[in-house]
């Protein structure tokens, strides 16, 4: 191919504990920079998840003491926060003392003690994540503090929708139209259409499948984010049961709500959503891991507060299920 005819460009990367795949479709040169601003996009967000300022507002926590934080991480944690009040603590942005005690529970394939769990849990609560934003010189300063000590951030279940949105503004800003990116199956930002002309084609995991990869369905993504949390992707059997990565913060134990994925598209446009605009990535990444832990009754109350929300609920018998 040459001149102004459109290529399919492709690349991938091992990134957030994950492969992310890349796919944009437009003329070779303006493809291989928007993967390659793609790329920047993601390694920057990682880069800022584990940042200095994560790490100065932890250190503050129950001191009282204000940390300044970015315009952007300032936006995230206040949008974060908002979904972990509509979720009554759900999904709760402030669940990192409880999801790190879990993680390391996964490495040693034994759950924690009660106390430990107990402990745990009262370093969580994302009404005790105070945020402010003051003018100061034509310039608004915007800080953050943890009202609790021991209190930690978690953005384990955002991340990944976080990224999305800044690919798909960096992807718009150069006029890209047709482009998928794909962040091991969690998340998926779908712009435009495929090869073929048509939406993209995503396959729903089925999560008690026999083989890693066997689909459930197959859903077609076009100018849309689709955001999947799952109780098969990282887990330890322990006595015959599950030990997954979604956590209640309400009990401090794996979710158990029935349900064993919850799949979350949004449209990329968001008209009826105006307060998250340019968020619907990290919209449907905090939906997605909020539901799963609410249950499909709770969760579906939740989704009604977002309107152009769509959700697969699959439960752990690995049946979708229906209305
Ligand atoms: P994925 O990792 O595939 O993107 P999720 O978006 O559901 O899946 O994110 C899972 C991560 O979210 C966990 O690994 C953990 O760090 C964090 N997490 C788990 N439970 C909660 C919760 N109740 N509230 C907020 N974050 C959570
Ligand atoms: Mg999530
Ligand atoms: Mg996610």
């Amino acid at each position: 191919c040459g001149g102004n005819g459109a290529v399919t460009a492709e690349e991938t990367k091992l990134v957030m504990g994950t492969v992310a795949r890349l796919t944009v479709r437009a003329d070779e040169i303006t493809s291989q920079a928007a993967l390659s601003d793609g790329l920047a996009v993601l390694a920057q967000t990682e880069r800022d998840a584990d940042g200095a300022a994560i790490a100065e507002l932890e250190a503050a926590a129950g001191t009282g003491t204000w940390t300044e934080v970015s315009p952007a991480l300032y936006e995230t944690l206040t949008l974060a926060q908002e979904i972990s009040r509509r979720s009554n603590g759900a999904f709760d942005v402030t669940a990192g003392a409880l999801t790190e005690l879990w993680e390391r529970a996964r490495t040693e394939k034994l759950p924690p003690s009660a106390e430990k769990v107990a402990a745990a849990r009262s370093h969580v609560g994302y009404e005790a994540l105070e945020l402010r934003a003051m003018e100061e010189g034509g310039q608004t300063r915007c800080e953050a503090r943890l009202m609790k000590a021991g209190m930690k951030i978690d953005r384990g279940a955002l991340i990944k929708g976080l990224a999305l949105d800044g690919i798909h503004s960096t992807w718009q800003n150069a006029d890209i139209k047709n482009a998928l990116a794909d962040l091991g199956t969690s998340s998926i930002l779908g712009m435009g259409v495929n090869e073929a002309g048509e939406p993209w084609q995503i396959g729903i995991r089925n999560p008690r499948g026999e083989r890693a990869g066997d689909a459930l369905a197959v859903l077609p993504l076009s100018n849309e984010v689709l955001s999947a949390s799952g109780d098969d992707e990282r887990f330890f059997l322990y006595e015959g049961r599950r030990y997954h990565h979604l956590i209640d913060p309400r009990t401090g134990y794996p979710a158990e709500t029935g349900l064993a994925s919850v799949v979350v598209t949004l449209p990329l446009r968001g008209d009826d959503l105006p307060a998250w605009r340019g968020h619907m990535g990290l919209l449907s990444d905090m939906l997605s891991t909020a539901i799963f832990v609410l249950g499909a009754e709770e969760g579906r109350k939740l989704l009604a507060d977002f309107p152009p929300a769509l959700v697969i609920l699959i439960g752990t018998d690995g049946r979708v299920i229906g209305e």
